[in-house]
């Protein structure tokens, strides 16, 4: 079933790379703006079904940069280390996603981007 739920979340690129995914918060970044999104509604939905091992996600996500000389290159970094998933468990089959950022596509005016994700769980 397609959502119509869009978040707001503060939007960080990454400096450094020394941690893994589950440890991202801890690596030196920079704040670069705020972004809302949502699931893009024109595409289907695949992210309801929790017992899927290979999962696509399509987002639609406007971007209010905190500066207007931050370049699209650099959202695109940023958006890239949001959407980036992994866990710390050091064992597997623990059930946790991995995965990340396949495509995103500058769309333009008003700072508008489409985002496809791709995870796979750890079993
Ligand atoms: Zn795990």
């Amino acid at each position: 079933m397609a959502t119509t739920t869009s978040f707001t979340e503060d939007l960080y690129v990454l400096l450094t790379r020394k941690y893994n995914p589950d440890y991202k918060h801890l690596d030196n970044h920079e704040f670069v703006g705020t972004m809302t999104y949502g699931s893009d509604p024109t595409r289907p939905d695949t992210s309801d079904n929790s017992y899927e091992c290979n999962v696509t996600e399509h987002y639609i996500a406007r971007v209010e940069p905190v500066s207007p000389n931050i370049r699209v290159s650099v959202i695109k970094k940023a958006l890239e280390d949001h959407f980036r998933v992994g866990c710390s468990c050091e064992h597997d089959c623990c059930g946790h996603s991995f995965g990340g950022v396949r495509q995103i596509k500058y769309l333009g005016d008003g700072h508008l981007y489409s985002i496809t994700c791709g995870y796979a769980r750890n079993y």
